[in-house]
């Protein structure tokens, strides 16, 4: 698939692979089933998957469950549709939580060889003695139990004697090392949740940092990769492969995290703003989840060739959200079929067409695409066109329609309005206008120029649809991750992020399926919504207005 260029984890693989170090390069993505899958775990999948591919290797699609008390079975399957949609497959799939008896061998194995203890201090004082990045560590109390008291200790713990928090296995390593990660991290905790794959089995649970690099050796994997605020933690990675006694001894690789902005980037914020209602669930077109994205209309080839364009460094800027847009709207340009639709609509009879007539014009689907063919648009002596296409008292340089002037109909002719109708509380309600059949697009008409052209749709054929547009849902322009803003992101929810609109549609597209995307004409690109879609009506949701002042 896609070349991500020359990086140096790709110059690394490359290194390993010269050297002999490797004969095949796995990789693997190991999302945690927490939530739904991001534009960030975009460009992790696309790295792992991307640089294995480059060199004939294997990724794996391993999720990483080892803390039942927020994963569930419905992220899983959500992380999996969305890997697959963006273009990937795995070579294996696995589960974190198959490798527990394992783990938990290797646990018994550091306390033999004296490198882990149970430790009885609670999760605060564990905290107090740990130290800062200035002082030193303190020694917990229980770090010089006997081997036996240990495996005898750690051995009731899994057979669930204690209650929550009451023990915790540690590693035994120094607690006066200048990195925090390596004073005595918790290994394993107890916790008496029902998992979703291993049920009540388990009621202990090994932590992260003991549990990632054991699941990387057990799988083989060459490279792990990861992002920067790993990099403290490399040490211990390095620690447990080498003192559990793994036979492969894979390569942890930070790279930096992907920010976009006017967004929020972490599961636990973008679950915060599901469970509290700012949205309609995961895959609410305004997320920047794959699943949000999908249904707002991107196609995986832009989310893939967006990331390749932000590119694998160890820095993390947050990339302008107007560069997402931008390569949703190259890849749609020539793929698109381009159409015509009100979003605000206010009727126009065309008071000297033949009553009762339909005809049918010509327009090509997509003029930068010749061989997608032609489409009928039908026109008759009513249509509908854009409320602020018409003003009654314009100011100068307006050069659309009010009364006495003349603009083109896109396709069709040009019509004159001659009157204003008006309900009781002066509202523009219709316009009447002539049309004049000299002026039919296509036939090359010379006798005059306007400098308006706007789009309509046929009134008595239309198609009601709905029009749902978007504006970045948070204001705040980037999310550095300070406390300050872990604090207020919520303050930072863009209360108009959605403007819902009925309008209408051409009749040819009223077969539309859920995923279809078109470009309307002066309005952008549309996906068809497949949640709120029905019989009745089509709904779409706007990808990205047409133009933009971004470049890249
Ligand atoms: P979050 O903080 O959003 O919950 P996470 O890092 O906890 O994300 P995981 O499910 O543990 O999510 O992540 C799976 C993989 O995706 C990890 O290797 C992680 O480093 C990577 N990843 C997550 N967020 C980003 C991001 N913004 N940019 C690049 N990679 C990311
Ligand atoms: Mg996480």
């Amino acid at each position: 698939m896609d070349n991500l260029g020359s990086n140096f984890i790709k110059d690394v693989m490359i290194k390993d692979l010269e050297s002999g170090k490797h004969d095949k390069i796995i990789t693997r993505f190991p999302p945690e089933p927490n939530g739904y899958l991001h534009i960030g775990h975009a460009k992790s999948i696309i790295i792992n998957f991307g640089l294995a591919d480059e060199f004939n290797g294997k990724t794996n699609l391993r999720f990483d469950d080892t803390n039942p008390l927020k994963e569930d079975i419905e992220y899983v399957n959500s992380i999996k549709e969305d890997v697959k949609w963006l273009g990937f497959e795995w070579d294996n799939l696995f589960f974190a939580s198959d490798y527990f008896e394992e783990m938990y061998k290797r646990a018994v194995l550091l306390i033999k060889k004296g490198l882990a203890y149970v430790d009885d201090l609670s999760a605060e004082e564990i905290r107090e003695y740990r130290g800062t990045l200035t002082s030193p560590g303190k020694e917990s109390p229980y770090r010089d139990r006997s081997v036996e008291e240990n495996l005898d200790l750690f051995e009731r713990m899994r057979n669930g004697e204690f209650e929550n928090g009451k023990k915790v296995l540690r590693a035994k390593i120094d607690m006066k090392s200048p990195n925090i990660n390596l004073r005595d991290p918790v290994i394993y905790r107890i916790s008496h949740t029902t998992h979703h794959n291993t049920g009540d089995k388990w009621c202990i649970y090994p932590m992260y940092a003991f549990a990632h690099p054991l699941e990387d050796a057990i799988e083989d994997v060459t490279h792990s990769i990861c992002t920067v605020e790993f990099e403290d933690q490399r040490p211990l990675y390095n620690w447990v492969v080498e003192q559990c006694e793994m036979e492969s001894t894979p390569q942890q690789i930070e790279f930096g995290r992907l920010n976009v902005t006017n967004t929020v980037m972490s599961k636990r914020k973008l679950k915060q703003l599901v469970d509290e209602g700012f949205v309609d669930g995961w895959d609410d077109p305004r997320m920047p989840t794959i699943s949000g994205m999908r249904r707002k209309g991107f196609t995986p080839e832009s989310i893939r060739n967006f990331v390749r364009e932000t590119g694998v460094s160890k820095g993390s800027g947050a990339v302008d959200s107007q560069m997402l847009e931008h390569f949703v709207r190259e890849d749609l340009k020539l793929k698109a079929p381009r159409t015509m639709g009100i979003l605000n609509p206010l009727k126009v009879v065309i008071t000297n067409y033949p009553e009762g007539q339909i005809e049918l014009l010509d327009a090509e689907i997509n003029p930068e695409v010749p061989e997608m063919g032609m489409r009928k648009i039908p026109f008759s002596r009513e249509i509908y066109i854009e409320k602020d296409d018409f003003m009654e008292n314009p100011p100068s340089k307006y050069f659309r329609l009010f009364p006495g002037n003349e603009v083109r109909l896109k396709h069709a002719y040009f019509i004159k309005c001659e009157e204003v109708i008006k309900d009781i509380n002066g509202e523009v309600i219709e316009l009447r206008c002539t049309y004049d059949p000299l002026t039919k697009s296509g036939t090359g008409f010379t006798g005059r120029k306007v400098k308006g052209t706007i789009h309509w749709v046929e009134a008595t054929n239309s198609v009601p649809a709905e029009f749902r547009l978007y504006e970045p849902l948070i204001l705040d322009k980037t999310e550095d991750g300070t406390e300050e803003e872990e604090k207020s992101f919520l303050d930072n929810v863009n209360p108009d992020s959605l403007v819902v609109l009925q309008g209408f549609v051409e009749p040819n597209m009223r077969e539309s399926m859920p995923h279809d995307k078109f470009q309307f004409f002066r309005h952008g690109y549309f996906n068809v919504d497949p949640k709120h879609t029905t019989v009745d009506k089509l709904v779409f949701n706007r990808i990205v207005s047409l133009k933009s002042s971004f470049k890249i």
